[in-house]
């Protein structure tokens, strides 16, 4: 029998904050003696799923599957949302697994492994959530060290009417302001330069613990940080975006001009069956209010089509919003009918067909914005974080572009990937940007090496 200190391979599945909840559990069994190396050997393979859509927990249950069929001697932990949403249900619907555990277990990851050696049967730990923040500083890091997330607070107090996430990350509780500091002081020790802000909500970001809405302030604190040098914030609430905040976009040059806002749609009737707040002609005041006090925001929002009871009109108000409106990045999603969600009752379900028919005439709409936006940029020169240097060309990201969901900015030239460059922009794509490294002189060949940067924007 295989040694309880064995090595451990963690396969993270969906969002970014399950990212985070992977460093944090690679972090607590570094420190308590396991190597955590993502080798296809290991003893332990730990999956942390994701249940936000049908689509995600049948990619959750086939990857258990597969960690079953392999395991062999080994062990395999489920972990995640999923664990959490379906309990003893995954555990029928994937057998063979050594445990099923709930999030919020990062800070005790070593006794769950530990347990699944000292037990044969395998054991089922989905208690409500509770958030056992882990220790910061063993956080480990994965991908680029020069950027990572930073969850603020975990759960959701709204109740959307199409979202299950509240039902197994729970209600809405934010990390000690002190707490965050001291991981943004960690991941800037570890090379980290950008730190993007993700919670559910984090404009709800200290209300739990300080009575008040603390981003602000947090941002303020985050600023003083020595070597980060980008702070971005992900998942704004639409209600949510107060002149204080505005302000501490505005006038924290470390905060970037970019804002990350899920809309879901645009038409009142739509959103109050969502049960979300305000309508377009709202939203477009706010987006008047930003850009008026930052005139190079970048706004980026998401929708989602097809939701039940959805009419023509409704969805025409949605693409003639999104036509007003000149976001700079817009993604979609087909509604997807969740179990145990009240929009999963709904009357006026709308047909698979025209869900799709409609998610593609939103991008259409939205495809010539994003073009025209980039092009204005021609004959700018841009601040970039490069990711990648390939081939005498670098590809990065400017702070309209936040980490695996939005463009790249491409540049013939050499420069460090975790540096940061200036880029004169030369060419306009519809989702990127094309430009000369200042001070380089371009060869003649235009192409951007393929396997550079691809991404599907989403
Ligand atoms: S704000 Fe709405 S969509 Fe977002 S996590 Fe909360 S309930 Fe889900």
């Amino acid at each position: 029998m295989s040694d309880s200190k064995g090595n451990v391979r963690i396969i993270t599945l969906g969002c970014a904050k399950n990212e985070v909840d992977s460093e944090e559990i690679a972090g607590v069994l570094r420190s308590s003696g396991h190597t955590v190396d993502g080798s296809q050997a290991a003893e332990v393979t730990i999956i942390n799923t994701c249940g936000f859509l049908e689509s995600a927990k049948h990619e959750s249950i086939a990857a258990i599957r597969q960690a079953v069929a392999e395991k062999g001697n080994g062990k395999v932990i489920v972990a995640g949302c999923l664990a959490q949403r379906l309990g003893s249900e995954l555990a029928r619907l994937a057998p063979g697994a050594d445990a099923y555990v709930g999030v919020g277990q990062m800070g005790r990851f070593d006794q769950v492994v530990e347990h699944t050696f000292a037990h044969h049967e395998p054991f089922i730990d989905v208690e409500p959530p509770h958030h056992r923040w882990a220790d910061i500083t063993t956080r480990a890091r994965t991908g680029r060290p020069w950027s990572a997330y930073l969850k603020v607070s975990e759960g959701c107090d709204h109740r959307c009417t199409f979202c299950t996430i509240p039902s197994f990350r729970g209600g809405h509780a934010s990390k000690p302001i002190e707490r965050v500091i001291q991981e943004a002081q960690h991941l800037a020790r570890t090379g980290c330069k950008e730190i993007n802000l993700i919670a559910q909500d984090v404009t709800q970001y200290g209300y739990d613990l300080y009575k008040e809405f603390t981003l602000p302030k947090l941002l303020h604190q985050l600023a003083e940080v020595d070597g980060i040098e980008w702070i971005r914030i992900l998942y704004f609430y639409p209600n949510r975006l107060t002149d204080e905040v505005i302000e501490a976009i505005a006038g924290l040059d470390k905060v970037c001009n970019y804002i990350d806002i899920p809309l879901q749609h645009a038409h009142p009737d739509t959103l109050r069956r969502m049960k979300r707040p305000w309508d377009g002609e709202r939203y477009l005041k706010i987006f008047d209010k930003v850009r008026a006090r930052i005139p190079n925001v970048a706004i980026r929002t998401t929708f989602i089509v097809g939701f039940p009871g959805e009419t023509n009109a409704e969805f025409d108000y949605l693409v003639d919003f999104v036509q007003e409106a000149k976001l700079d990045r817009v993604g979609a999603f087909e509604f997807s009918r969740e179990p145990g969600t009240p929009s999963y009752e709904m009357l006026g379900q709308v047909k698979k067909q025209l869900k799709k028919e409609r998610y593609d005439r939103l991008m259409r709409a939205q495809s010539s914005i994003s073009l025209a936006k980039n092009k204005a940029l021609v004959r700018q020169t841009l601040h970039v974080l490069i990711d990648e240097a390939k081939d005498g060309w670098i590809a990065g990201r400017s702070y309209r572009d936040a980490p695996e969901i939005d463009g790249w900015v491409y540049a013939q030239g050499a420069a460090e990937p975790g540096s940061f460059a200036q880029i004169q922009i030369t060419e306009a794509k519809e989702h990127d940007l094309i430009g000369v490294l200042e001070g380089h002189t371009p060869a003649r060949s235009r192409m951007v090496p393929l396997q550079m940067a691809t991404r599907e924007p989403r």
